[in-house]
């Protein structure tokens, strides 16, 4: 049946070699399918001209060359957010994000300039789901809220990838960044996150640098501990939300199995393993975690663990979701807070809400679809 057949996303280069070999073709093939699939971006095996029938018919046999399958597409009203509602082959909906960061690219073919022209930053990120659902149960997440599905697998993860890829191109645009922030928690489908960068980096396929993803984890020490040994190039991303126990783990009940200082000590693992910059991620919620009190016993905590040059914390105010009863932060809080933090020597950046209008928020339409069906969200 067509619906178990893995998707030509799932299969790392030697694996589909593997298979190819298993039906007695040359081993050319196999590269020319990968580089069809990876930079020319084809997604239907008839885009596979320079295949014979025979094969491409084989393939589709045994192979599905659609992962996920867009059901509504919104974009923000001054256009620089994107958000797409995906329905996966199964039926559970995931959500990924496009922000649009800086001026129009201007096509130029130099890969030096990474074909990428003009002034200021001009960026390209997506937010991709590793998981329908979350079984991490945050209160303020609307993913956490509905619960854990399922892990996704890694083509469907790279599969949320090469749909916005397909999109940019179009445009004379690439995908610059990739956080991978959107539904679920990452380090708990680590594996085919994992396997879903890899593919993503090969070079002889969508040759993307590691350096260019960034992993947010809430806080899950075993695999922190893991990434830091396993060396990757990949960035790491720490959400915190609180710098006392109590108050983090009646937001995050992960914090009740890694409490603070186990939490911390992988951090400091990962910085001295890798001697790379980890960020906290603070989502400022009104007169709970926004207070000059809150940012100095943040400050506090990082400097009890970790080099400061090798820190930096993004504050977001709280977007608000159905079930949890915070507010944001006022805009005057969060600079006092960013100012605190400063002051007691942690750079800090306020992030904007992106693309508030189109709930943007990860989990929010995907929880809409859930509840409401899909009619209303047909493109
Ligand atoms: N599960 C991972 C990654 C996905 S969530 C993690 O928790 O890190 C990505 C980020 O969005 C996390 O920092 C998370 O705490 C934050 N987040 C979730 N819901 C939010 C909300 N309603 N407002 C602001 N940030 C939120
Ligand atoms: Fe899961 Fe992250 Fe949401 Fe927590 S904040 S419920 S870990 S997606």
């Amino acid at each position: 049946m067509n619906q178990l057949n893995p998707t030509l996303y799932d299969l790392s280069l030697p694996e589909l070699s593997a298979l190819l070999e298993s039906w007695g073709e040359k081993s050319y093939r196999a590269r020319q399918i990968w580089q069809g699939a990876y930079r020319n971006l084809w997604d239907a095996p008839e885009a596979f001209s320079n295949l014979p029938s025979a094969l491409r018919a084989r393939l589709e046999e045994h192979l599905d060359f659609q992962a996920l399958q867009p059901v509504t597409q919104l974009e923000s009203r001054d256009g620089q957010t994107v958000k797409t509602l995906f329905r996966l082959r199964d039926g559970q909906h995931i959500e990924a994000v496009l922000m649009k960061y800086g001026e129009a690219f201007t096509p130029d073919p130099s890969p030096a300039e990474g074909g990428v022209k003009g002034r200021g930053k001009i960026r390209r990120t997506l937010c991709i789901s590793t998981q329908a659902g979350c079984a991490m149960g945050c209160t303020f997440c609307a993913t956490g809220q509905m619960g854990f599905r399922r892990n996704l697998s890694s083509g469907e993860i790279v599969a949320q990838v090469l749909y916005y890829a397909r999109q940019l191109a179009e445009i004379g645009e690439r995908v610059t960044n990739v956080v991978v922030m959107g539904m679920g928690e990452p380090f708990h489908n680590y594996e085919n996150t994992l396997n879903a960068i890899a593919r993503l980096n090969d070079p002889q396929g969508f040759n993307f640098g590691a350096r260019r993803f960034t992993i947010s984890t809430v806080g899950l020490v075993p695999q922190i501990r893991r990434f830091a040994d396993e060396q990757h190039q990949v960035g790491l991303a720490i959400s915190l939300h609180a710098a006392d126990n109590d108050l983090r783990a009646s937001m995050l009940p992960i914090a009740h199995k890694y409490p603070l200082p186990a939490l911390m000590e992988a951090v400091r693992y990962y910085v001295e393993r890798t001697r790379r910059r980890v960020t906290f991620e603070w989502a400022l919620i009104d007169g709970v975690n926004d207070t000059p009190e809150a940012a100095r016993q943040l400050a506090a905590l990082i400097k009890q663990y970790l080099p400061i040059h090798l820190t930096h914390v993004n504050a977001i105010p709280l977007n608000p979701t159905e079930n949890f009863r915070g507010r944001a932060t006022s805009r005057k809080q969060a600079r006092l807070f960013r100012d605190t933090l400063e002051k007691n020597g942690i750079s800090c950046t306020i992030r904007l809400r992106r693309g508030i209008d189109i709930q943007a928020g990860c989990g929010q339409l995907a929880v809409r679809a859930g509840r409401e069906g899909e009619t209303r969200f047909q493109i």
